[in-house]
Protein backbone atom coordinates (compact mmCIF):
# COMPACT_ATOMS: atom_id res chain seq x y z
CA UNK A 1 0.00 0.00 0.00
CA UNK A 2 1.49 3.15 -0.97
CA UNK A 3 1.28 6.08 1.88
CA UNK A 4 -0.09 9.29 2.64
CA UNK A 5 2.64 10.47 5.69
CA UNK A 6 2.33 13.37 7.53
CA UNK A 7 6.79 13.67 8.54
CA UNK A 8 6.24 15.95 12.41
CA UNK A 9 9.08 18.52 12.53
CA UNK A 10 9.26 19.48 16.25
CA UNK A 11 13.04 19.59 17.18
CA UNK A 12 15.18 17.82 14.43
CA UNK A 13 14.95 21.11 12.57
CA UNK A 14 16.63 19.44 9.21
CA UNK A 15 16.89 17.46 6.65
CA UNK A 16 20.31 15.58 6.66
CA UNK A 17 20.33 12.35 8.99
CA UNK A 18 16.90 12.36 9.53
CA UNK A 19 15.95 8.57 9.32
CA UNK A 20 12.29 9.18 10.68
CA UNK A 21 11.74 11.60 7.20
CA UNK A 22 13.61 9.01 5.49
CA UNK A 23 10.81 6.79 6.46
CA UNK A 24 8.09 8.63 6.00
CA UNK A 25 9.23 8.70 2.29
CA UNK A 26 9.28 4.69 1.93
CA UNK A 27 6.67 3.27 -0.05
CA UNK A 28 4.86 6.99 -0.03
CA UNK A 29 2.71 8.70 -2.28
CA UNK A 30 2.11 11.83 -0.69
CA UNK A 31 3.87 13.61 2.18
CA UNK A 32 2.73 16.63 4.32
CA UNK A 33 5.90 17.75 6.60
CA UNK A 34 4.31 19.51 9.51
CA UNK A 35 5.11 21.68 12.56
CA UNK A 36 2.72 22.98 14.93
CA UNK A 37 3.32 25.97 16.25
CA UNK A 38 1.15 26.93 19.97
CA UNK A 39 2.74 29.07 21.24
CA UNK A 40 0.54 28.20 24.67
CA UNK A 41 1.98 25.11 25.09
CA UNK A 42 4.35 24.47 28.60
CA UNK A 43 7.22 24.56 26.69
CA UNK A 44 6.72 27.80 24.50
CA UNK A 45 5.16 30.15 26.96
CA UNK A 46 8.35 30.90 28.23
CA UNK A 47 10.63 31.83 25.25
CA UNK A 48 12.00 35.18 24.49
CA UNK A 49 12.13 36.87 21.59
CA UNK A 50 15.74 36.04 20.21
CA UNK A 51 14.79 32.45 20.49
CA UNK A 52 11.52 32.52 17.93
CA UNK A 53 13.34 34.54 15.79
CA UNK A 54 15.73 31.80 15.61
CA UNK A 55 12.97 29.42 15.05
CA UNK A 56 11.49 31.42 12.54
CA UNK A 57 14.69 31.28 10.73
CA UNK A 58 15.24 27.97 10.72
CA UNK A 59 11.63 26.65 9.49
CA UNK A 60 12.57 29.34 6.43
CA UNK A 61 15.53 27.44 5.99
CA UNK A 62 13.43 23.94 6.42
CA UNK A 63 10.42 25.00 4.22
CA UNK A 64 13.48 26.47 1.25
CA UNK A 65 15.50 22.99 1.46
CA UNK A 66 11.97 21.08 0.99
CA UNK A 67 10.82 23.08 -2.02
CA UNK A 68 13.87 21.92 -3.87
CA UNK A 69 12.55 18.86 -2.87
CA UNK A 70 9.20 20.04 -4.51
CA UNK A 71 7.60 19.71 -0.93
CA UNK A 72 6.58 22.43 1.19
CA UNK A 73 6.22 22.95 4.94
CA UNK A 74 3.15 22.97 6.64
CA UNK A 75 3.14 25.22 9.63
CA UNK A 76 -0.34 24.46 11.48
CA UNK A 77 -1.15 26.73 14.49
CA UNK A 78 -2.96 24.94 17.66
CA UNK A 79 -2.72 22.56 20.48
CA UNK A 80 -1.40 18.96 18.93
CA UNK A 81 -4.24 16.59 20.26
CA UNK A 82 -6.63 19.46 18.48
CA UNK A 83 -4.89 19.72 15.23
CA UNK A 84 -3.81 16.20 14.31
CA UNK A 85 -7.08 14.10 14.19
CA UNK A 86 -8.18 17.42 12.20
CA UNK A 87 -5.55 16.39 9.52
CA UNK A 88 -5.71 12.64 9.70
CA UNK A 89 -8.88 13.10 8.84
CA UNK A 90 -8.37 15.62 5.65
CA UNK A 91 -5.64 14.74 3.99
CA UNK A 92 -6.50 10.89 4.78
CA UNK A 93 -3.25 10.27 6.57
CA UNK A 94 -2.01 6.42 7.00
CA UNK A 95 1.33 7.19 8.38
CA UNK A 96 2.84 9.48 11.09
CA UNK A 97 6.89 9.36 11.54
CA UNK A 98 9.00 11.80 14.14
CA UNK A 99 12.15 12.09 15.52
CA UNK A 100 11.89 10.93 19.24
CA UNK A 101 11.95 12.93 21.89
CA UNK A 102 12.98 12.38 25.66
CA UNK A 103 11.91 15.57 27.45
CA UNK A 104 8.58 14.53 30.17
CA UNK A 105 6.82 17.05 28.41
CA UNK A 106 7.11 15.47 24.99
CA UNK A 107 6.72 12.14 26.14
CA UNK A 108 2.83 12.84 27.33
CA UNK A 109 2.42 14.88 24.39
CA UNK A 110 3.89 12.08 21.57
CA UNK A 111 1.77 9.49 24.06
CA UNK A 112 -1.77 11.35 23.30
CA UNK A 113 -0.68 11.64 19.37
CA UNK A 114 -0.43 7.93 19.59
CA UNK A 115 -3.28 7.24 20.74
CA UNK A 116 -5.11 9.91 18.76
CA UNK A 117 -3.12 8.05 15.93
CA UNK A 118 -4.21 4.82 16.84
CA UNK A 119 -8.13 5.83 17.14
CA UNK A 120 -7.57 7.35 13.07
CA UNK A 121 -6.03 3.98 11.84
CA UNK A 122 -2.66 5.77 11.42
CA UNK A 123 0.93 3.75 11.88
CA UNK A 124 3.57 5.60 14.09
CA UNK A 125 7.26 5.43 13.15
CA UNK A 126 9.68 7.22 15.33
CA UNK A 127 13.92 7.48 15.51
CA UNK A 128 16.63 8.21 17.28
CA UNK A 129 18.15 10.94 16.28
CA UNK A 130 18.39 14.05 18.71
CA UNK A 131 21.35 12.36 20.59
CA UNK A 132 24.01 10.29 19.24
CA UNK A 133 22.89 7.17 21.43
CA UNK A 134 19.08 5.91 22.31
CA UNK A 135 19.42 7.44 25.56
CA UNK A 136 17.04 4.45 26.78
CA UNK A 137 19.43 1.99 25.65
CA UNK A 138 21.95 3.77 27.94
CA UNK A 139 19.76 3.56 31.13
CA UNK A 140 18.95 -0.06 30.55
CA UNK A 141 22.52 -0.95 29.98
CA UNK A 142 22.61 0.62 33.74
CA UNK A 143 20.42 -1.40 35.27
CA UNK A 144 17.63 0.87 34.43
CA UNK A 145 19.35 4.05 36.01
CA UNK A 146 20.56 7.31 35.09
CA UNK A 147 24.29 7.09 35.26
CA UNK A 148 25.29 10.19 38.08
CA UNK A 149 29.14 10.36 37.32
CA UNK A 150 30.39 11.00 33.12
CA UNK A 151 33.09 8.34 34.11
CA UNK A 152 30.42 5.88 34.03
CA UNK A 153 28.30 7.28 31.27
CA UNK A 154 31.44 6.79 29.36
CA UNK A 155 31.95 2.98 30.25
CA UNK A 156 28.50 2.52 29.18
CA UNK A 157 28.84 4.09 25.67
CA UNK A 158 32.06 2.37 25.23
CA UNK A 159 30.67 -0.93 25.84
CA UNK A 160 27.58 -0.15 22.89
CA UNK A 161 30.17 1.27 20.86
CA UNK A 162 30.44 4.21 18.60
CA UNK A 163 27.29 6.33 17.85
CA UNK A 164 25.47 5.62 14.31
CA UNK A 165 26.88 7.34 11.41
CA UNK A 166 24.22 10.16 10.07
CA UNK A 167 22.27 9.22 6.74
CA UNK A 168 22.17 11.87 3.77
CA UNK A 169 19.26 14.08 2.72
CA UNK A 170 16.71 12.69 1.01
CA UNK A 171 17.28 13.75 -2.85
CA UNK A 172 14.88 14.57 -5.78
CA UNK A 173 15.67 10.93 -6.60
CA UNK A 174 13.84 9.81 -3.31
CA UNK A 175 11.25 12.37 -3.90
CA UNK A 176 10.38 11.41 -7.28
CA UNK A 177 6.90 9.32 -6.78
CA UNK A 178 6.28 11.44 -4.08
CA UNK A 179 3.96 14.33 -3.96
CA UNK A 180 3.24 17.05 -1.35
CA UNK A 181 -0.21 18.13 -2.73
CA UNK A 182 -0.33 22.44 -2.21
CA UNK A 183 -2.74 24.72 -2.58
CA UNK A 184 -2.52 27.77 -4.01
CA UNK A 185 -3.87 29.59 -0.51
CA UNK A 186 -0.76 27.79 1.06
CA UNK A 187 0.86 30.93 2.66
CA UNK A 188 -2.17 31.90 3.72
CA UNK A 189 -3.18 28.43 5.25
CA UNK A 190 0.27 27.09 6.76
CA UNK A 191 2.54 29.93 5.79
CA UNK A 192 5.67 30.58 8.73
CA UNK A 193 4.76 32.98 11.65
CA UNK A 194 6.55 36.66 11.74
CA UNK A 195 7.37 37.92 14.94
CA UNK A 196 4.11 40.04 15.38
CA UNK A 197 1.96 37.59 14.95
CA UNK A 198 3.26 35.66 17.51
CA UNK A 199 2.96 39.31 19.61
CA UNK A 200 6.68 39.80 19.80
CA UNK A 201 7.87 43.12 18.75
CA UNK A 202 10.87 43.19 16.43
CA UNK A 203 12.01 46.50 17.45
CA UNK A 204 13.34 45.22 20.71
CA UNK A 205 16.23 43.14 18.12
CA UNK A 206 19.05 43.63 18.19
CA UNK A 207 21.45 42.10 15.27
CA UNK A 208 21.55 38.79 14.77
CA UNK A 209 24.41 36.78 15.05
CA UNK A 210 23.39 32.95 15.00
CA UNK A 211 20.41 32.76 12.27
CA UNK A 212 18.15 29.98 12.32
CA UNK A 213 18.42 27.13 10.12
CA UNK A 214 20.35 23.79 8.66
CA UNK A 215 22.05 26.07 6.29
CA UNK A 216 23.94 28.04 8.62
CA UNK A 217 24.24 25.04 11.07
CA UNK A 218 26.19 22.98 8.50
CA UNK A 219 27.80 25.66 6.90
CA UNK A 220 29.53 27.07 10.78
CA UNK A 221 30.24 23.36 11.34
CA UNK A 222 32.19 23.18 8.56
CA UNK A 223 34.24 26.50 8.93
CA UNK A 224 34.94 25.09 12.69
CA UNK A 225 36.31 21.69 11.00
CA UNK A 226 38.24 23.33 8.69
CA UNK A 227 40.10 25.04 11.88
CA UNK A 228 41.70 20.91 11.75
CA UNK A 229 44.33 22.14 14.48
CA UNK A 230 42.02 24.15 16.82
CA UNK A 231 39.28 20.90 16.46
CA UNK A 232 42.20 18.58 17.73
CA UNK A 233 44.05 21.10 20.87
CA UNK A 234 40.29 22.12 21.81
CA UNK A 235 40.29 21.50 25.80
CA UNK A 236 37.41 23.13 27.09
CA UNK A 237 38.80 24.88 30.48
CA UNK A 238 41.58 26.58 27.95
CA UNK A 239 38.61 28.66 26.31
CA UNK A 240 37.64 32.08 27.32
CA UNK A 241 34.42 33.20 28.73
CA UNK A 242 34.95 36.58 28.14
CA UNK A 243 36.51 36.55 24.79
CA UNK A 244 35.38 39.39 22.28
CA UNK A 245 34.12 37.09 19.63
CA UNK A 246 32.99 33.15 21.06
CA UNK A 247 35.78 30.87 21.82
CA UNK A 248 33.85 27.70 21.55
CA UNK A 249 31.91 26.55 18.60
CA UNK A 250 28.13 28.25 19.14
CA UNK A 251 26.38 25.10 17.83
CA UNK A 252 24.41 24.63 20.72
CA UNK A 253 21.48 26.68 19.38
CA UNK A 254 22.00 24.63 15.76
CA UNK A 255 21.80 21.39 17.97
CA UNK A 256 19.18 22.27 20.22
CA UNK A 257 16.72 22.62 17.77
CA UNK A 258 18.13 19.93 15.68
CA UNK A 259 19.20 22.59 12.72
CA UNK A 260 22.51 19.91 13.14
CA UNK A 261 22.52 16.54 13.72
CA UNK A 262 24.70 15.49 17.22
CA UNK A 263 26.09 12.34 14.86
CA UNK A 264 26.58 14.45 11.76
CA UNK A 265 29.17 16.29 14.26
CA UNK A 266 30.36 13.79 15.77
CA UNK A 267 31.51 11.89 12.61
CA UNK A 268 32.53 15.37 11.43
CA UNK A 269 35.01 15.87 14.43
CA UNK A 270 36.30 11.59 14.02
CA UNK A 271 36.82 12.70 10.43
CA UNK A 272 39.39 15.65 11.81
CA UNK A 273 40.85 13.59 14.22
CA UNK A 274 41.44 10.79 11.66
CA UNK A 275 45.84 10.27 12.50
CA UNK A 276 45.99 13.21 14.45
CA UNK A 277 46.84 14.05 17.93
CA UNK A 278 44.16 15.05 19.56
CA UNK A 279 42.28 16.21 22.74
CA UNK A 280 40.37 13.66 25.27
CA UNK A 281 37.30 14.00 26.57
CA UNK A 282 36.09 14.97 29.16
CA UNK A 283 37.42 18.43 27.86
CA UNK A 284 37.40 17.68 23.86
CA UNK A 285 34.71 18.52 21.74
CA UNK A 286 33.89 15.29 21.88
CA UNK A 287 33.71 15.29 25.66
CA UNK A 288 31.38 18.10 24.98
CA UNK A 289 29.08 15.68 23.14
CA UNK A 290 29.14 13.61 25.44
CA UNK A 291 28.55 16.14 28.42
CA UNK A 292 25.07 16.45 26.47
CA UNK A 293 24.20 12.78 26.38
CA UNK A 294 24.74 12.98 30.02
CA UNK A 295 22.50 15.24 30.82
CA UNK A 296 20.20 13.78 28.64
CA UNK A 297 20.24 10.75 30.14
CA UNK A 298 19.50 12.06 33.44
CA UNK A 299 16.61 14.36 32.35
CA UNK A 300 15.26 11.10 31.11
CA UNK A 301 16.30 8.74 33.78
CA UNK A 302 15.63 11.23 37.17
CA UNK A 303 12.16 11.72 37.79
CA UNK A 304 11.45 15.83 38.12
CA UNK A 305 14.76 16.38 36.89
CA UNK A 306 13.75 20.39 36.31
CA UNK A 307 12.96 20.71 40.18
CA UNK A 308 14.43 20.32 43.63
CA UNK A 309 11.28 18.86 45.30
CA UNK A 310 10.34 15.67 44.35
CA UNK A 311 14.23 14.77 42.43
CA UNK A 312 15.56 11.81 44.84
CA UNK A 313 19.51 12.95 43.81
CA UNK A 314 19.26 16.75 44.51
CA UNK A 315 20.14 18.25 47.29
CA UNK A 316 17.02 19.82 49.30
CA UNK A 317 18.35 23.55 50.20
CA UNK A 318 16.48 26.20 52.26
CA UNK A 319 17.41 28.54 48.96
CA UNK A 320 15.72 32.41 49.98
CA UNK A 321 13.16 34.08 47.89
CA UNK A 322 14.30 37.82 46.90
CA UNK A 323 12.55 39.14 43.88
CA UNK A 324 14.58 41.68 44.14
CA UNK A 325 17.67 39.93 44.02
CA UNK A 326 16.64 37.89 41.41
CA UNK A 327 15.49 40.93 38.50
CA UNK A 328 18.56 42.61 39.81
CA UNK A 329 20.85 39.79 38.28
CA UNK A 330 18.47 39.08 35.56
CA UNK A 331 18.21 42.46 34.21
CA UNK A 332 22.11 42.73 34.76
CA UNK A 333 22.02 45.19 37.79
CA UNK A 334 23.79 43.35 40.65
CA UNK A 335 26.72 45.77 40.41
CA UNK A 336 29.38 43.61 39.57
CA UNK A 337 30.34 44.36 36.21
CA UNK A 338 31.35 40.85 35.21
CA UNK A 339 28.20 39.54 36.32
CA UNK A 340 26.46 42.45 34.69
CA UNK A 341 28.34 42.64 31.21
CA UNK A 342 27.28 38.73 30.58
CA UNK A 343 23.91 38.82 31.75
CA UNK A 344 23.78 41.86 29.07
CA UNK A 345 24.99 39.72 26.34
CA UNK A 346 23.00 36.86 27.18
CA UNK A 347 19.77 39.30 26.62
CA UNK A 348 20.93 41.01 23.56
CA UNK A 349 22.62 37.74 22.14
CA UNK A 350 20.95 34.86 23.17
CA UNK A 351 24.30 33.09 23.99
CA UNK A 352 27.04 33.14 26.35
CA UNK A 353 30.18 31.29 27.06
CA UNK A 354 29.76 27.92 29.40
CA UNK A 355 32.25 29.84 31.48
CA UNK A 356 30.30 32.74 31.97
CA UNK A 357 27.04 30.76 32.84
CA UNK A 358 29.31 29.10 35.20
CA UNK A 359 30.26 32.23 36.84
CA UNK A 360 26.30 34.00 36.62
CA UNK A 361 24.78 30.52 37.60
CA UNK A 362 26.96 30.52 41.28
CA UNK A 363 26.29 34.00 41.74
CA UNK A 364 22.77 33.38 41.36
CA UNK A 365 22.76 30.41 43.76
CA UNK A 366 25.31 29.51 46.60
CA UNK A 367 27.65 31.64 45.58
CA UNK A 368 26.42 34.64 46.61
CA UNK A 369 22.39 35.55 46.30
CA UNK A 370 21.02 32.29 47.70
CA UNK A 371 18.59 31.79 45.22
CA UNK A 372 17.03 28.47 43.96
CA UNK A 373 18.71 27.16 40.46
CA UNK A 374 15.10 26.74 39.38
CA UNK A 375 14.44 30.07 39.06
CA UNK A 376 18.04 30.72 37.16
CA UNK A 377 16.95 27.84 35.03
CA UNK A 378 13.73 29.82 33.93
CA UNK A 379 15.82 32.75 33.11
CA UNK A 380 18.32 30.70 30.92
CA UNK A 381 15.25 28.74 29.21
CA UNK A 382 13.82 32.35 28.47
CA UNK A 383 17.16 33.94 27.13
CA UNK A 384 19.10 31.50 25.57
CA UNK A 385 18.97 30.64 21.96
CA UNK A 386 20.05 27.10 23.13
CA UNK A 387 17.71 26.61 25.31
CA UNK A 388 17.87 22.81 26.30
CA UNK A 389 15.44 21.40 28.98
CA UNK A 390 17.98 18.36 29.69
CA UNK A 391 21.13 20.38 29.70
CA UNK A 392 19.57 23.62 31.31
CA UNK A 393 18.30 21.62 34.80
CA UNK A 394 21.48 19.76 34.72
CA UNK A 395 24.15 22.19 34.50
CA UNK A 396 21.98 24.41 37.04
CA UNK A 397 21.94 21.52 39.52
CA UNK A 398 25.39 21.04 38.76
CA UNK A 399 26.70 24.72 39.43
CA UNK A 400 24.43 24.89 42.42
CA UNK A 401 26.18 21.75 43.79
CA UNK A 402 22.60 20.34 44.42
CA UNK A 403 23.41 17.28 42.03
CA UNK A 404 26.24 16.09 40.38
CA UNK A 405 29.16 17.98 41.83
CA UNK A 406 29.60 18.61 45.25
CA UNK A 407 32.37 20.89 46.19
CA UNK A 408 30.20 23.70 47.19
CA UNK A 409 33.82 25.41 49.02
CA UNK A 410 34.45 26.28 45.64
CA UNK A 411 33.08 29.56 45.01
CA UNK A 412 33.78 31.75 41.34
CA UNK A 413 34.78 34.98 42.61
CA UNK A 414 32.76 37.83 40.19
CA UNK A 415 35.65 40.16 40.31
CA UNK A 416 38.85 37.83 40.28
CA UNK A 417 37.26 35.31 37.32
CA UNK A 418 36.74 37.57 34.78
CA UNK A 419 40.23 39.15 35.66
CA UNK A 420 42.20 36.05 34.33
CA UNK A 421 41.37 36.33 30.97
CA UNK A 422 40.28 39.49 30.47
CA UNK A 423 42.94 41.82 32.46
CA UNK A 424 41.33 45.09 30.73
CA UNK A 425 37.63 44.16 30.89
CA UNK A 426 37.50 44.43 27.38
CA UNK A 427 34.24 42.17 27.53
CA UNK A 428 32.80 44.67 30.35
CA UNK A 429 32.95 47.69 28.31
CA UNK A 430 31.50 45.88 25.32
CA UNK A 431 28.42 45.36 27.23
CA UNK A 432 28.36 47.89 29.89
CA UNK A 433 29.58 50.92 27.61
CA UNK A 434 28.81 53.68 30.47
CA UNK A 435 31.55 52.03 32.06
CA UNK A 436 34.20 52.05 29.01
CA UNK A 437 36.18 54.84 30.27
CA UNK A 438 37.07 53.13 33.80
CA UNK A 439 40.70 52.31 34.10
CA UNK A 440 41.43 48.85 34.36
CA UNK A 441 42.53 49.04 37.77
CA UNK A 442 38.77 49.71 38.61
CA UNK A 443 36.79 47.88 36.07
CA UNK A 444 35.77 44.95 38.19
CA UNK A 445 35.66 47.12 40.99
CA UNK A 446 34.28 50.61 40.14
CA UNK A 447 33.01 50.59 43.64
CA UNK A 448 36.60 51.45 44.81
CA UNK A 449 37.49 54.31 42.16
CA UNK A 450 38.01 57.51 44.04
CA UNK A 451 35.15 59.91 43.20
CA UNK A 452 37.19 61.87 40.67
CA UNK A 453 37.71 58.75 38.68
CA UNK A 454 33.85 57.91 38.62
CA UNK A 455 33.68 61.50 37.55
CA UNK A 456 36.34 61.61 35.12
CA UNK A 457 34.64 58.19 33.84
CA UNK A 458 31.03 60.05 33.85
CA UNK A 459 30.19 57.11 36.00
CA UNK A 460 29.25 57.50 39.19
CA UNK A 461 28.64 54.28 41.36
CA UNK A 462 25.27 54.55 43.06
CA UNK A 463 24.00 56.77 40.23
CA UNK A 464 24.77 55.89 36.92
CA UNK A 465 25.57 51.86 37.34
CA UNK A 466 24.62 50.18 40.87
CA UNK A 467 26.32 49.61 44.15
CA UNK A 468 27.12 45.68 44.17
CA UNK A 469 24.05 44.29 46.07
CA UNK A 470 26.14 41.81 48.04
CA UNK A 471 29.08 42.20 49.41
CA UNK A 472 31.08 38.77 47.84
CA UNK A 473 33.55 38.27 50.32
CA UNK A 474 31.44 38.23 53.25
CA UNK A 475 28.10 36.35 51.97
CA UNK A 476 30.30 33.77 49.77
CA UNK A 477 31.20 32.68 53.43
CA UNK A 478 27.98 32.80 55.22
CA UNK A 479 26.59 30.66 51.96
CA UNK A 480 28.86 27.96 52.41
CA UNK A 481 28.08 27.44 55.70
CA UNK A 482 24.39 27.36 54.59
CA UNK A 483 25.22 24.68 52.23
CA UNK A 484 27.41 22.89 54.42
CA UNK A 485 24.60 22.51 56.72
CA UNK A 486 22.33 21.39 53.78
CA UNK A 487 24.63 18.66 53.14
CA UNK A 488 24.54 17.58 56.53
CA UNK A 489 21.31 16.81 56.11
CA UNK A 490 21.50 14.51 52.62
CA UNK A 491 20.28 11.38 52.07
CA UNK A 492 23.25 8.84 51.86
CA UNK A 493 21.40 7.85 48.39
CA UNK A 494 21.84 11.64 46.87
CA UNK A 495 25.91 10.40 46.56
CA UNK A 496 28.05 11.08 43.58
CA UNK A 497 28.74 7.23 42.45
CA UNK A 498 25.74 5.85 39.91
CA UNK A 499 24.27 3.20 41.45
CA UNK A 500 24.75 0.87 38.54
CA UNK A 501 26.67 -1.85 38.23
CA UNK A 502 30.39 -1.51 39.31
CA UNK A 503 33.12 -0.34 37.24
CA UNK A 504 35.91 -2.46 36.87
CA UNK A 505 39.01 -2.35 37.23
CA UNK A 506 39.46 2.01 37.93
CA UNK A 507 41.62 2.97 39.93
CA UNK A 508 41.79 6.23 40.42
CA UNK A 509 38.48 8.69 39.64
CA UNK A 510 39.56 10.97 36.77
CA UNK A 511 38.88 14.69 37.64
CA UNK A 512 35.55 16.11 36.35
CA UNK A 513 35.70 18.83 33.64
CA UNK A 514 34.56 21.04 36.45
CA UNK A 515 37.04 20.41 38.57
CA UNK A 516 39.72 21.19 36.14
CA UNK A 517 37.96 24.04 35.55
CA UNK A 518 37.20 24.91 39.17
CA UNK A 519 41.43 24.58 39.60
CA UNK A 520 42.18 26.01 36.92
CA UNK A 521 40.64 29.69 36.93
CA UNK A 522 39.12 30.35 40.13
P1 LIG B 1 31.00 23.81 22.63
O1 LIG B 1 31.99 23.89 23.73
O2 LIG B 1 31.45 24.17 21.27
O3 LIG B 1 30.44 22.33 22.68
C1 LIG B 1 29.83 21.67 21.57
C2 LIG B 1 28.46 21.14 21.97
O4 LIG B 1 28.55 20.25 23.08
C3 LIG B 1 27.50 22.23 22.42
O5 LIG B 1 26.91 22.87 21.32
C4 LIG B 1 26.51 21.45 23.26
O6 LIG B 1 25.55 20.82 22.47
C5 LIG B 1 27.41 20.39 23.91
N1 LIG B 1 27.84 20.85 25.24
C6 LIG B 1 28.89 21.63 25.54
N2 LIG B 1 28.97 21.82 26.88
C7 LIG B 1 27.96 21.14 27.42
C8 LIG B 1 27.52 20.94 28.75
N3 LIG B 1 28.14 21.47 29.81
N4 LIG B 1 26.42 20.20 28.94
C9 LIG B 1 25.78 19.64 27.92
N5 LIG B 1 26.14 19.78 26.64
C10 LIG B 1 27.22 20.53 26.39
N6 LIG B 1 23.60 24.11 26.92
C11 LIG B 1 22.55 24.07 26.10
O7 LIG B 1 22.70 23.66 24.94
N7 LIG B 1 21.31 24.46 26.51
C12 LIG B 1 21.09 24.96 27.76
O8 LIG B 1 19.95 25.31 28.11
C13 LIG B 1 22.21 25.07 28.65
N8 LIG B 1 22.07 25.60 29.89
C14 LIG B 1 23.17 25.70 30.71
C15 LIG B 1 23.01 26.26 31.99
C16 LIG B 1 24.12 26.42 32.81
C17 LIG B 1 23.93 27.00 34.19
C18 LIG B 1 25.39 26.02 32.38
C19 LIG B 1 26.59 26.18 33.26
C20 LIG B 1 25.55 25.44 31.13
C21 LIG B 1 24.46 25.27 30.28
N9 LIG B 1 24.59 24.68 29.01
C22 LIG B 1 23.49 24.60 28.18
C23 LIG B 1 25.82 23.95 28.62
C24 LIG B 1 26.88 24.75 27.85
O9 LIG B 1 27.16 25.96 28.51
C25 LIG B 1 26.50 25.02 26.41
O10 LIG B 1 26.07 23.84 25.77
C26 LIG B 1 27.69 25.56 25.62
O11 LIG B 1 28.22 26.70 26.25
C27 LIG B 1 27.24 25.92 24.22
O12 LIG B 1 28.25 26.58 23.51
P2 LIG B 1 29.00 25.88 22.31
O13 LIG B 1 28.04 25.33 21.34
O14 LIG B 1 30.00 26.87 21.81
O15 LIG B 1 29.74 24.68 23.07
Amino acid sequence: MAHTCIHWFRKGLRLHDNPALVAALRDCKEIYPVFVLDPYSPNNVNIGINRWKFLIGALKDLDCSLRKLNSRLFVVRGKTDEVFPKLFQKWKVTRLTYEYDTEPFSLRRDKEVGRLAEEHGVEIIYKVSHTLYNIDRIIEENNGKAPLTYNRLQTLVSSIGPPKRPIPAPTCDDMKDVKTPCSEKHEENYGISTLEKLYQDPESLTEELFPGGEQKALRRLDQHMARKEWVCGFEKPQTSPNSLSPSTTVLSPYMTFGCLSARTFWWSLTDVYQGKKHSQPPVSLHGQLLWREFFYTAGLGIPNFDKMEGNPVCTQVDWDSNFEYLAAWAEARTGFPFIDAIMTQLRQEGWIHHLARHAVACFLTRGDLWISWEEGQKVFEELLLDGDWSLNAGNWQWLSASTFFHQFFRVYSPIAFGKKTDKNGDYIKKYLPHLKKYPAQYIYEPWKAPRSVQEAAGCIVGKDYPRPIVEHEVISKKNIQRMKAAYAKRSPHSSEESPGKKEKGRKHKAPSVVDMLMKKKL
